[in-house]
């Protein structure tokens, strides 16, 4: 007796577009997640929206030459793979890139999604051809963001007639396991709630379920909610573990169901390859618990770590994330400080999330010309107004008083702080210099989105008609696990001997979005909404095919 012909744990974006997929063949899916019905859409709901498309329409129309070639040259010297268990990874990295250089703008557009015209550019690198970033502008933004994007499969699924099945306050502890496959899934049914999308629910169990199918796909996310989970994953490459962390996602990005599934049977891989951001802000109006949000910024403001000094190239805002973070573990201190004034933040700051960025997330074209007008964008000004970790001043010596005040900091030696922004400001007389971070912002500025919306003109940042200057401490953002569950190109979950677990299906972050880590180490961005809806729709493909 089986309850579906697949079950899906997990109604993020990855188990949304493997459960379309299993319709779209004309099975039925029973859908189980541990949050209520709001939650539909998992993490995506909350996100930008952004998505990594190569060689697009939209790249051409702004002069950008994007190509296949330098989309790889791009993925593989920014995912560092190096492990004999990169195999899978690999291979869905050459997947990937085909998919983003080939169908998969067309394959989303003929579902409904439309982008954003001007293309952002993630990830700068600044290293050689060959090492970490994009060569080009690639993230391209849903209009409408990222309800926009679980829009597209939640209609699918919320159709009338459509043969689902939904259990929410499902909680999976165990996958059934018989004669080598997986044939079902056992738990504990959780007390009703109605608490609003992402805020953390209950977990007092009022009883407890059973369902089998012949087939079982894990989308459960992954491990960023739990911080108890990152420390213990933390790499030793990146030095000490931090003391202090934002969350950049909801509760429910527990990581629980990979232990499950790893006891179950199937290969945890790379669980120590993580993407966390180093410009985390605490947010006034926090839903989920040690709510952080992440600031996108443009390239100007200059960043020093906690004592005042400046970070080493070229460790630029929107430039190495990852590069970054590892510096800042080693210097002992879990916070950094970007220094900049008020024109830098009107045209240089953006806040990830689609609650910070309603204009795009509501389509509403009015409010999205109201961008270019002076001042900061809406979002960031609430937060330099009631954001704990944004100070400014009309001087520099009370810049730095101020940033003295606020909570948990250590204290800046002026002197300290003086000499890196004077040294900066000087670089910039002339219309060249030896400082590449200012060689960098002058490059952007011959990209015309960048101009036009990103980038301002390299000037002092001590100009006063440029100013008050602004001082923000940045904080790490735990977001993204880039390791998972071990996958082959279909997305059948493999055992630590390499064979295929029978039954068993994984997709999104909790099959590292492919493969079990198909970014290596870094991201170039933008490339894991992307990751669920090609991981997901190869899991729910083969689901099918397997059984039957
Ligand atoms: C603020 C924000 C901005 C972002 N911006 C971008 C962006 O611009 N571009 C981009 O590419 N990516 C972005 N991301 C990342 C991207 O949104 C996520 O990586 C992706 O949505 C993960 O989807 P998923 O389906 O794998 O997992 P999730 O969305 O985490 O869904 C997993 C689901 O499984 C359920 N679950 C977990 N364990 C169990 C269990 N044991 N039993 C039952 N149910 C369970 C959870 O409740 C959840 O509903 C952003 C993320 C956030 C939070």
């Amino acid at each position: 007796m089986t309850d579906a012909d697949v079950i899906v744990v997990g109604a993020g974006l990855a188990g949304l577009v493997a459960a379309c997929e299993v319709l779209d063949k004309g099975r039925s899916v029973l859908l189980v997640d541990q949050e209520n019905a709001d939650n539909l859409g998992g993490q995506a709901y909350w996100s930008f929206g952004g998505l990594f498309f190569v060689d697009s329409p939209e790249q051409r129309r702004l002069g950008i030459r994007d190509s296949h070639e330098l989309a790889l040259q791009d993925w593989l010297g920014t995912a560092g793979f190096d492990r004999p268990e990169d195999h899978w990874p690999l291979q869905w990295a050459h997947a990937y890139v085909d998919f983003a250089a080939g169908e998969k703008r067309s394959w989303l557009r003929e579902r409904g999604l439309r982008t954003f015209p001007l293309v952002s550019w993630a990830e700068r690198g600044g290293y050689d051809a060959r090492g970490h970033g994009n060569s080009v502008p690639r993230f391209h933004v849903t209009w409408g963001t990222g309800p926009g994007i679980v829009e597209i499969f939640a209609r699918r699924v919320l159709a009338p007639g459509a043969k689902v099945r939904f259990e929410y306050r499902h909680r999976v502890d165990e996958l059934i396991v018989e004669a080598g496959a997986v044939t079902g899934v056992r738990g504990a049914v959780l007390e009703p709630t109605t608490v609003a999308r992402g805020v953390e629910s209950s977990r007092n169990a009022t009883g407890e379920f059973e369902f089998r199918a012949p087939a079982v796909v894990v989308a459960s996310g992954g491990i960023g909610g739990n911080h108890d989970l990152v420390r213990r994953n933390w790499p030793t490459r990146m030095g000490r573990v931090p003391n202090q962390l934002l969350s950049g996602v909801p509760a429910h990005v527990d990581g629980r169901m990979l232990a499950i599934t790893s006891a179950a049977g199937a290969n945890l891989i790379n669980g120590d390859r993580m993407w966390h951001y180093t410009e985390g802000i605490t947010n006034y109006h926090p839903i989920w618990p040690s709510h952080g949000i992440r600031i996108l910024p443009g390239p100007s403001s200059i960043w020093l770590d906690a004592t005042g000094r400046r970070l080493p190239a070229p460790l630029y805002p929107g430039f190495d994330t990852l590069g970054t973070l590892e510096y800042i573990a080693k210097t002992g201190h879990d916070y950094t400080w970007f220094v900049l004034n008020a024109r830098i933040i009107e045209k240089e700051f953006a806040l990830s999330g689609q609650e910070q960025n309603l204009d795009l997330t509501e389509r509403d074209v009015r409010k999205v010309l109201s961008r270019i007008r002076p001042g900061a964008p809406a979002p960031v000004q609430r937060f330099v107004d009631r954001g704990v970790d944004f100070v400014s001043a009309t001087t520099l010596r009370d810049l730095v008083a101020k940033m003295n005040d606020v909570p948990d900091v250590e204290p800046l030696d002026y002197d300290v702080v003086e000499a890196e922004v004077t040294a900066r400001d000087r670089e910039v007389a002339n219309r060249y210099t030896k400082d590449s971070q200012v060689t960098a912002i002058r490059s952007a500025r011959n990209y015309l989105a960048d101009r036009v919306a990103r980038v301002v003109a390299p000037h002092r940042i001590t100009d006063p008609k440029a100013g008050p200057l602004i001082a923000v401490k940045l904080h790490i953002l735990t977001r993204k696990s880039l390791g998972g569950l071990e996958t082959d190109l279909d997305s059948r979950v493999l055992k630590p001997d390499g064979t295929a677990f029978d039954g068993l299906y994984a997709a999104g972050e909790a099959a590292g979005f492919g493969g079990g880590g198909v970014h290596g180490y870094r991201s170039l961005e933008g490339t894991f909404l992307g990751g669920c809806v090609f991981s997901g729709r190869a899991a729910g493909r083969a689901a099918v095919r397997d059984n039957g």
